[in-house]
């Protein structure tokens, strides 16, 4: 098809957006399409609290046309077909048109959900061209297993692509977590359906255009914008067309998915919710710790899964450590995420800010006292809020507010802190803060966690396993890990 760029152009859009809503179609077998039912809904700027762009309302008909297009393209072998020399130089190309594009690209994911367009640059559209990058050449330089048997059958393995895949992805780190689904599966030769989160559609639209325009064919990566249950996203997850379902977003909703994926036995990959502890121990650099900490629970303004909400500080060095704390958090600059100077923007939507005031609301008394920080007055800002004295119990140390809140508690022993460090359904992530190696390595052991930070926050190798523990999620992605879930590992035995 010929890809209408116009208004997504570089440097178009932000000018387009001051005139007109800017409409977000599905992209479906190559083509950008409304919805069957012709309907659409609004994407609410968080920072103007106005529509900005016009979104297609996808329903169980336009996910069905677009798992259609996926099985079509994938049966035809136009894509799992053309070998992983040519796919990978594919999906470089639209990793170099992401870089093209990175201003567009991070101006809809922050007129979507209020994230510094800066921000965006760096953690979403240049981590997207990575992702896209690493998983390419990750998948040509992949090998099986030769297997000597005893018997002397030669024996080896073939990773096959899978099939059709519904990646079905949440809002806060929207085209980063899109690609680190998109990127492997594509590379292994899968096709895709993607539902970006409904906060946050418009970059998905424009990922999707420019892959066709990168030389992904028609019908390989599709779009469909819609809701989740009863919706879009619930007819990908029951479709018996659907051979792989990627999941990350909410503990609860990965429930639902992994109900609807059991029906039809179609593997399903799930990563959920976290409630991070971040350790710091008595003989932490507390010069490097503190801004560590600082960025674990107020970048992208607390709604991160992999977010340091627990702050454990040995008793020794706790006063210093909250105060310090404070000091940083109110330091952080709320603003336009237009401007350079921002660090943090509106909570993503208006549903979101009631939830993250609902966190706030129940503190004081026996719930908890914030030293600095709650609701801004105006809009639907945060100010990065330090709270101690909360419980174990407190709603805030059970459940993830997913806003700029952090919790401190002092501790006197090594067991004690792990104990309450996993003290949680969610095992996710963990950050220990110490200058010695034996502790380090002995307290990365005994955290229940998928991935352990020490001395450092959200340093990713794509080779490394990701995923969580408990209602944290099912399975691990990255490298090898990928590669498992988006194929199907055959084993090949001959008699000579
Ligand atoms: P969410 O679960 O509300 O929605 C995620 C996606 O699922 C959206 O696209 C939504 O439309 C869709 N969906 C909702 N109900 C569905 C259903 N019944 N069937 C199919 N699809 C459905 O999550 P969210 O609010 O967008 O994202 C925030 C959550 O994501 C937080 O809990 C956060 O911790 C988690 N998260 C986890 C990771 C991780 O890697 N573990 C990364 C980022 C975010």
């Amino acid at each position: 098809m010929s890809v209408a760029v116009d208004p997504w152009t570089p440097g178009a859009l932000a000018e387009h957006c001051e005139s007109s809503l800017l409409q977000v179609q599905h992209v479906i077998d190559g083509e950008l399409r409304d919805a069957h039912s012709g309907e659409s809904f609004t994407s609410i700027d968080p920072m103007t609290r106005a529509p900005w762009a016009e979104v297609a309302r996808g329903d169980a008909d336009d996910a069905d046309d677009a798992v259609a297009a996926a099985r079509r393209s994938f049966d035809d072998g136009r894509w799992s077909g053309l070998g992983f020399a040519e796919r990978g130089a594919i999906l470089h190309r639209l990793a170099g048109l992401l870089e093209e594009n990175a201003d567009a690209l991070a101006i809809c994911d922050s007129r979507d959900m209020g994230k510094p367009v800066a921000a965006a640059i760096e953690q979403d559209v240049m981590r997207a061209a990575l992702n896209l990058r690493f998983f390419a050449d990750h998948a040509r330089l992949s090998h099986g297993d030769a297997l000597s048997m005893d018997s002397g059958h030669p024996a080896y393995t073939r990773y096959e692509p899978a099939g059709v895949v519904a990646a079905i992805a949440p809002w806060n780190f929207p085209l980063m977590l899109e690609t680190w689904k998109v990127a492997p599966a594509l590379a292994w030769g899968n096709t895709v359906v993607l539902k970006p989160a409904e906060d946050t559609p418009a970059s998905a639209t424009l990922l999707a255009m420019l892959a066709l325009q990168a030389g992904v064919p028609d019908g390989v990566l599709n779009v469909v914008h819609g809701f989740g249950p009863a919706s879009v996203g619930s007819a990908l997850t029951e479709s018996p067309l659907v051979d792989r379902i990627t999941f990350t977003g909410e503990s609860g909703t990965g429930r639902h998915i992994a109900a609807a994926a059991a029906r039809n036995l179609t593997p399903v990959s799930l990563e959920l919710g976290g409630l991070g502890a971040n350790i710091i121990f008595d003989d932490a650099d507390l010069d490097a710790a503190i801004p560590w900490s600082v960025r674990a629970i107020f970048s992208n303004a607390g709604q991160v899964c992999l977010a340091g909400r627990r702050l454990f500080a040995a008793r020794a060095v706790y006063d210093e450590v909250v105060a310090r704390l404070v000091a940083a958090a109110e330091e952080l600059v709320l603003g336009d995420p237009g401007h350079a100077s921002t660090d943090i923007g509106p909570l993503a939507s208006e549903e979101h800010y009631d939830k993250v005031c609902s966190f706030l609301d129940g503190l004081g008394g026996a719930e908890g006292r914030i030293l600095t920080g709650g609701a801004a007055g105006e809009g639907w800002f945060v100010r990065p809020t330090v709270v101690v004295d909360a419980p174990p119990d407190a709603r805030i140390n059970r459940e993830e507010s997913f806003g700029p809140i952090i919790t401190v508690e002092p501790f006197d022993s090594e067991d004690d802190v792990v104990a309450r460090a996993n003290a949680t359904p969610y095992g996710l992530n963990a950050m220990i803060f110490t200058e010695s190696l034996r502790r380090a390595h002995r307290v990365s052991a005994a955290l229940k966690a998928g991935t352990v930070w020490a001395n450092c926050f959200f340093v990713r190798d794509l080779r490394a396993p990701f995923g969580g523990v408990g209602d944290s999620g099912i399975g691990r992605e990255g490298g090898d890990f990928s590669r498992d879930f988006f194929t199907e590992p055959k084993a090949v035995v001959m008699e000579t």
